[in-house]
């Protein structure tokens, strides 16, 4: 048996953090930004908007020739161009003229602002209407109305975006408007899961005696790829040294980055992780004061770091979280690698251990604040409280008895679904 080594949540997730570093860069096309984090600077190559041009549908003028101008002294002007979204006008507004000018069009040479088609005798929303030879103007501008300047959102050479911030809809668009059409980000992880024990069979097949289907596989795959990270599914492996090392060689030739497995970290379980990684790299047997998932291994297989979650599917799901998880971001590049908390009303008393507990919530939100009720049996072999739930209210270490109505915080894996 390794060494039995006593951590709490916060020992165990820096080691585990320790233990991992962000991956090299990549250069990704434009849509594949998407989640990815920013691995250099983004400096503005244009001013944005590269040229003056109209924010409304309107007449391109002088505001010094309309000054004045109400309902009951109209200004007429003659209209001289029109200008389309996508034209470069060549004419230039003089004293007493305009051109009929649309949304993102250019600001002609000699107007120095827009009056709104609303404010005019002439509205037209079709571009068949044919351009009026004049037009009645019926309150005055200011010169710069209307117009928006060049560079007035991004300006050559500006940072727009600094290293590792992550990519959004938004920075796509603003990637997208500077012509930054490959985008150097930070590799997504790519995560080895492999499931251990002699009583797992594969999904499709049915129950025998003894046997359940392998869920930890697929819910740890899942977890990967909600992350936005790669899973790479290793399957089940029997409880023997061959067959968890040819896994883990599997893993390894499809270029994992981390692995991470479940069950047999338990003491008394049939170990044959611990060999394994005893072997082929090196671990640590872990007892974390926590509940549920008090055992966890970490280490490495061939220098790839090595996570290994307990069996049972609520204990595995909530260690992805603390450990996992974070790991996983860290490994991306992000630098938050934690889920929104909130504070939380509890509803129910709950008996605890002493140990920090993660108990399976439905977070609500109530008034000004939120309040949270268990979602039911908390056994770390009850699946259904955790498809129940929104959040892991955390019961602190060295608490035993919590009564209704106190004050706890609350993890938030599902945010904001669930609670607006
Ligand atoms: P162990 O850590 O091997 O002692 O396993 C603890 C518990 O988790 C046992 O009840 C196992 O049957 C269960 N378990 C282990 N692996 C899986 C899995 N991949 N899917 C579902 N249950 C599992
Ligand atoms: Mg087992």
């Amino acid at each position: 048996m390794a060494e039995q080594e006593y951590l709490t949540v916060k020992e165990a997730l820096s080691a585990v953090l320790a233990g991992v570093s962000v991956l090299g860069e990549e250069v990704v096309a434009l849509p594949e930004a998407l989640g990815r984090v920013l691995t250099r600077a983004v400096v503005a190559q244009d001013n944005m908007p590269p040229f003056s041009n109209s924010s409304m549908d309107g007449y391109a003028l002088r505001a010094v020739d309309i000054e004045g101008a109400n309902g009951d002294n109209p200004v007429s002007l003659r209209v001289i161009a029109d200008i389309a979204a996508g034209s470069s006008p060549t004419e230039t507004v003089t004293e007493g003229t305009a051109a009929r000018i649309m949304t993102g069009a250019p600001l002609p040479r000699g107007a120095d602002a827009v009056i709104p088609v609303e404010d005019t005798n002439e509205p037209w929303r079709d571009a068949e209407r044919p351009l009026p030879e004049q037009i009645e103007i019926r309150r005055s501008v200011k010169v710069g109305d209307y117009v928006r300047h060049p560079g007035e959102d991004m300006v050559v050479g500006q940072e727009v975006l600094p290293a590792g911030y992550v990519i959004r809809p938004q920075e796509i668009g603003v990637l997208a408007s500077l012509g930054v059409a490959q985008v150097p980000v930070v590799k997504r992880p790519k995560v080895g899961i492999l499931a251990t024990g002699d009583e797992l069979i594969p999904v499709e097949e049915p129950l025998r005696p003894g046997k359940i289907r392998n869920s930890n596989g697929y819910t740890q795959a899942a977890q990967v790829r909600a992350m936005g990270a790669i899973a790479v599914e290793l399957g089940v492996a029997a409880d023997t040294e061959a067959d968890v090392l040819e896994k883990l060689v599997a893993g390894l030739t499809a270029g994992g980055d981390l692995f991470i497995s479940s069950a047999g970290v338990s003491v008394g379980a049939y170990d044959v992780v611990k060999a394994v990684l005893e072997a082929e790299g090196n671990v640590g047997f872990w007892r974390v004061r926590m509940r549920p998932g008090k055992p966890l291994a970490f280490g490495t297989f061939k220098g790839i770091p090595y996570l290994g979650l307990p069996g049972n599917p609520v204990s595995a799901m909530v260690s992805f979280e603390r450990f996992a998880r974070p790991a996983i971001l860290k490994m991306s590049g992000r630098m938050d690698l934690e889920r929104p908390t909130v504070q939380v009303v509890m509803q129910e008393e709950i008996h605890s251990d002493g140990r920090e507990s993660y108990i399976r919530a439905v977070v609500k939100r109530e008034g000004e604040g939120y309040t949270a009720v268990t979602t039911g049996g908390q056994g770390s072999h009850m699946m259904t409280s955790l498809v129940k739930a929104n959040a892991l209210v955390v019961i602190p270490e060295g608490v035993k008895y919590v009564t209704p109505g106190e004050l706890l915080q609350a993890l938030m894996i599902d945010w904001p679904e669930g609670v607006f």
